[in-house]
């Protein structure tokens, strides 16, 4: 299982409906392959192997998934949990029954994990074609609107969301400071690791320093005391979306894939992938790759 190549391009978009006609563990209905195939550790717990996928995702009386296993979940089998989790928790059932809940991967290429345990989330973008409330910025990808969208309804799969739901985590605290509970606002503003690189990030657009203290603020509100043009103001939310996304991406590589949480390296990413989809969203604006990175600022005012 060392190295497994996972093709996520066969995952794909499949609806349920209210799930009461599918069998959770031996049908394929999210993810690349059965539940019981990705987990089978999981599925060996499991006291009824033909449930629905409508059982087993209803919340019980204190909100959890009703799982029923047969013994407590041993060690090893935890990161399997966690994994999946990860992808339940992006999964809707509809419980109206009349309208089908599908969702799409969006995924650009496979990639090497050690076993799916190892799947993460931001590399599983679910799309809810439903009437989900949403937020806009036309200046960012899709996939880092859902990201923002998701962390201001703090529904990221962090450690205390996850204890939230019944997953019985070792830990709840923060896996790069190991200073605090992991909750969404600690790990995307609070953690030293993010102030790391907000500061960078409002080092390079010279916003002064980073005073913010809720995600509204930081990802809704936009309140700032430069002023910008309409679209300059789309491109500074823009770059804090942007920067949010990738402290969150970091933070996955941490945990899943133990890479050294790195801010300058962190900071030179935002630069260029940031340009990339600006740039490209904004043709006919000329922008440049010098001015971009040595005084933003200008772009403030673009109209
Ligand atoms: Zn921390």
């Amino acid at each position: 299982m060392e190295n497994l190549q996972v093709d996520f391009k066969s995952f794909f978009v499949n609806s349920v409906g209210n799930g009461s006609k599918t069998l959770f563990w031996k049908e394929h209905w999210i993810g690349n392959d059965k539940l019981c195939n990705l987990f089978p550790r999981l599925f060996k717990l499991e006291l009824d192997p033909d449930v629905s996928v409508r059982e087993r995702m209803t919340l019980n009386a204190e909100g959890l998934f009703n799982w029923k296993w047969s013994r407590a979940i041993p060690r090893r089998a935890v990161r399997e949990l966690e994994a999946l989790v990860n992808i339940l928790s992006s999964a809707k059932i509809d419980n109206g029954s009349v309208d089908k809940v599908l969702w799409s991967l969006d995924l650009n290429h496979g990639f090497s994990v050690k076993g799916l345990s190892k799947v993460i989330d931001d590399q599983l973008l679910f799309e809810f074609s439903s009437h989900q409330e949403t937020i806009r910025n036309t200046v960012v990808p899709k996939k880092v609107e859902l990201f923002a969208w998701r962390a201001i309804k703090k529904k990221l799969p962090i450690r205390v969301e996850l204890d939230n739901r019944g997953i019985d985590l070792h830990s709840t605290r923060c896996p790069l400071c190991d200073d605090s509970l992991e909750s969404v606002d600690h790990t995307l503003i609070f953690c030293s690791h993010a102030r790391e690189i907000w500061e960078r990030i409002f080092k390079w657009w010279n916003m002064g320093s980073f005073n913010y203290y809720t995600i509204n603020e930081l990802l809704v509100e936009n309140n700032h005391s430069v002023p910008m043009s309409s679209i300059g103001n789309s491109i500074w939310l823009a770059i804090k979306w942007i920067g949010a996304y990738f402290i969150w991406k970091n933070r996955n590589n941490k945990v899943f894939r133990n890479k050294a949480w790195n801010g300058p390296v962190a900071l030179n990413e935002i630069q260029a992938i940031s340009y990339d989809w600006i740039a490209n969203r904004l043709k006919g604006k000329n922008m440049d790759w010098l001015t971009w990175i040595s005084n933003p600022a200008v772009y403030l005012n673009l109209v």
